[in-house]
C-alpha cells in the first residue's frame, strides 16, 4: 500500500475556505468580508506608488542574485529597527537589539516560536482570547503548551482589562505572552498607553517574557502613535521579543516581509543571541529573499520615497475609517436599532460586529456576503459602491 494510505484529511483553514467558497459564489454582487487585506475603493489590493518606484529602480540596477545572510540585509534590519523602537532609540544605539529579516510577520513568529523554545523550553505561551487563529498553531507547533489570557469583553465591546490584568498577575516566571501590539486580530479591541503600562509592571512582576506581534503598524493612528507598546517596553529594561510585518503596510502580502527582533541586555548579549537565531533560520530557511526586503528598504532609506509611502499608508488608514464611519451612519439610516457605534471606536482593519454566526449563515446565503463565523469583519474590504448594500442586508439580518 502507499505510505500515504492512512493520511486523514487536515481540517479547512477556516478563512481560506470562506475565500473558496466566495470564488465559487457566481452573484455579482457578492462581498468578501472575511479576508485580512486591504481593498481599496475599487476593490483591488494596491501596489503602492513608493514600492513600484522601488522596484522600477532595482529592475534598471539588475542586481545579480547572491544568497544574502542568514538574518538578512543590514539596510534593511536597521530600517524596521528605526520603525519599530524610533530613530533615536537608545536601544539601538547600544547594540542591544537583534533584528532578522523574516518571511512576513508569520515567519517571525515562527522563528520567534523556535528560539524561545530552544531558550525556555518549559514555558507556557498565553495567547488573547480571542486572537489571531495562527499563534496558536505556531507555537503548539513550536513544542509549546498554549493558554489563553482574557481579553475581549462582550460587553463593552472593549478589552476585559481587569481579567487580561488578573491573568497576568499569576502566571509563571518565564511564561511566554504574546500581545497585539495595535489593532487587535480579530476584535479590533486595543488597549489604551495607561493599560499598556500597567501590562509592562506586571510582565516584570512575574518575569514574564513579552511577545508582540506588530502586524499593522501605521493603520490605526499613524507608525509614531502605533508604536507605543513597544516604545513603553523599550523604556522598561525588559526583554523582549517583538514580530512586525509589512505585508499590509506596504501592501507587499505576497512578498513575505517581516521581521523579528528581540531586545536584550546589552550588545554583548545580542551578539550571543543572534548566532543562535541563526542557527534556527540556518536549519528552516537558510536565509531570507531577496526582492522584498530591498524594495522596503529602498522605500524607508529614501527621505522621498518613504514620504509617498507614508502618505500612502495614512490614505489606507483614512480610508479605513471613512468605511468605519460610514457603515454605522449607513446602518443607522437602514433603520438597525441596534447601536453600533463601537465599530468606530475599533481600530485597524477589523471589527467584531456581534453578529452571531446564524446571522453570518444569513448574510451569506441570502446576500452572497461572506463574513467569519464569529462575525469578524474587515472594514478594508467596503468600498464606495458596497457599503450600501452591506448596511442594508445587515440591517435585514440584525432586525
Ligand atoms: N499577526 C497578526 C496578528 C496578523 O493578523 C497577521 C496577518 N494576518 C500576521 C501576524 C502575519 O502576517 P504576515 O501575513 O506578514 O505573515
Amino acid at each position: 500500500p502507499s505510505i500515504f494510505a492512512a493520511v486523514e484529511m487536515a481540517p479547512r483553514d477556516p478563512i481560506l475556505g470562506l475565500n473558496e467558497a466566495f470564488n465559487a459564489d457566481t452573484r455579482t454582487d457578492k462581498v468578501n468580508l472575511g479576508v485580512g487585506v486591504y481593498y481599496d475603493d475599487n476593490g483591488k489590493i494596491p501596489l503602492l506608488a513608493a514600492v513600484k518606484a522601488a522596484e522600477k529602480a532595482r529592475l534598471e540596477a539588475m542586481p545579480p542574485r547572491g544568497y544574502q545572510p542568514i538574518e538578512g540585509a543590514p539596510s534593511y534590519n536597521n530600517a524596521v529597527q528605526n520603525l519599530l523602537f524610533g530613530k533615536d532609540s537608545a536601544l539601538i544605539a547600544n547594540g542591544q537589539v537583534v533584528t532578522i529579516q523574516a518571511l512576513g510577520g508569520t515567519g517571525a513568529l515562527k522563528v520567534g516560536g523556535d528560539y524561545l523554545k530552544r531558550l525556555n523550553p518549559a514555558a507556557t505561551v498565553y495567547i488573547s482570547d480571542p486572537s489571531w487563529e495562527n499563534h496558536r498553531a505556531i507555537f503548539e507547533s513550536a513544542g509549546f503548551a498554549v493558554d489563553t489570557y482574557p481579553y475581549y469583553d462582550p460587553a463593552t465591546r472593549g478589552v476585559n482589562f481587569a481579567g487580561m490584568k488578573a491573568k497576568l498577575g499569576e502566571l509563571a516566571a518565564g511564561s511566554v505572552v504574546v500581545l497585539h501590539a495595535c489593532c487587535h486580530n480579530p476584535t479590533g479591541a486595543d488597549l489604551t498607553e495607561a493599560q499598556w503600562g500597567e501590562v509592562v509592571e506586571a510582565c516584570r512582576a512575574r518575569g514574564l517574557v513579552p511577545f508582540l506581534d506588530m502586524a499593522y503598524q501605521g493603520f490605526a493612528d499613524g507608525i509614531e502613535p502605533d508604536a507605543v507598546a513597544v516604545r513603553l517596553f523599550s523604556a522598561s529594561g525588559l526583554q523582549f521579543f517583538v514580530s512586525s510585518s509589512f505585508s499590509k503596510s506596504f501592501s507587499l502580502y505576497g512578498e513575505r516581509v517581516g521581521a523579528l527582533s528581540i531586545v536584550t541586555a546589552d550588545k554583548d548579549e545580542a551578539a550571543r543571541v543572534l548566532s543562535q537565531v541563526k542557527r534556527v533560520i540556518r536549519t528552516n530557511y537558510s536565509n531570507p529573499p531577496t526582492h522584498g526586503g530591498a524594495v522596503v528598504a529602498a522605500v524607508l532609506n529614501a527621505p522621498e520615497l518613504r514620504q509617498m509611502w507614508e502618505d500612502e499608508l495614512a490614505g489606507m488608514r483614512d480610508r479605513i475609517r471613512a468605511m468605519r464611519v460610514g457603515l454605522v451612519e449607513s446602518l443607522k439610516a437602514a433603520g438597525v436599532a441596534q447601536d453600533f457605534s463601537f465599530v468606530i471606536e475599533q481600530r485597524g482593519m477589523f471589527s467584531y460586529t456581534a453578529l452571531s454566526a446564524a446571522q453570518v449563515e444569513q448574510l451569506k446565503s441570502e446576500f452572497g456576503i461572506y463574513a467569519v463565523s464569529t462575525g469578524r469583519i474587515c472594514l478594508a474590504a467596503l468600498n464606495s459602491r458596497n457599503i450600501g448594500y452591506v448596511a442594508k442586508a445587515i440591517a435585514s439580518v440584525a432586525k
